[in-house]
């Protein structure tokens, strides 16, 4: 994939890091459309998602997707199977299956509280998703993924919630990006820090030392004698035992 397309992915992904609390591993609701898509295109869902999300990925589907797909008959049967390789979660209509996407937008509920990333070549539910707040919608054009970019409804969402307009907000996400600040961002300093001196070589060549003999050993008893000034007697019994 191109670094272009790698940075674009970033920026979205980023986008509900910071304002909507989206965190690794990284839900994705998957439905039959989907897999249908990714089946005809040689798509393998598992490997090629959490490589163009470069994260942690959870996949997921409903029991309502799974039996809307074995309604449609043999000819999805493909399908079928590939959703059934992923896990399923509870949706609330276990023993009355509704619609798959009506499913999955009830799993949404009114904020996405679980930050889930909708998975679906629907285009009725990618409209749907398109008018919601904090749902990042993920299809396939072709053989590509797309993570399609933050909704007009988030981005009114989150410019609102600030108190700023978009063109701000924007500014501001761009400011946090660069001083790494934001979402995958934010592990550059972690990497820094690892160049930095390490702390634990410092410790083991101070336990090195203590073991290389007597006279660097009774130097440092010394010293911590001196620092907790413990009395003439105690200090010779110390010392007496250490030898
Ligand atoms: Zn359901």
């Amino acid at each position: 994939m191109k670094i272009k397309r790698y940075k674009k992915v970033n920026k979205h992904l980023n986008f509900y890091v910071n304002n909507f609390g989206f965190r690794q591993p990284y839900q994705v609701l998957l439905d039959g459309t989907f897999c249908f898509a990714a089946l005809n295109n040689k798509i393998n869902i598992a490997d090629n998602i959490p490589r163009y999300l470069q994260g942690e990925v959870k996949l997921l589907t409903t029991q309502c997707a799974i039996i809307e797909m074995e309604n449609l008959g043999p000819k999805l049967g493909g399908a079928l199977i590939v959703l059934k390789k992923h896990a399923v979660h509870k949706c609330g209509h276990e023993g009355k299956p509704v619609p798959a996407s009506h499913c999955l937008s009830s799993m949404l509920g009114k904020q996405n509280q679980n930050h889930y990333i909708v998975a679906s070549q629907d285009r009725d539910l990618q409209s749907k998703i398109r008018n919601m707040v904090g749902v990042p919608l993920l299809y396939l054009h072709g053989k590509t993924p797309v993570l399609e970019q933050p909704s007009k409804a988030s981005g009114d969402a989150v410019a609102n919630r600030a108190g700023v307009s978009v063109l701000e907000q924007q500014m501001i996400e761009k400011l946090k990006s660069e001083s790494g600040l934001g979402g995958n961002e934010g592990e550059r300093p972690r990497k820094k820090k690892k160049k930095g001196p390490n702390p634990l070589s410092c410790k083991k060549k101070k336990n090195k030392a203590q073991e290389a003999g007597k006279v660097v050993k009774n130097v440092e008893v010394k010293n911590r004698v001196k620092k907790i000034r413990i009395p003439k007697h105690v200090k010779e019994i110390l010392l007496g035992n250490k030898r």
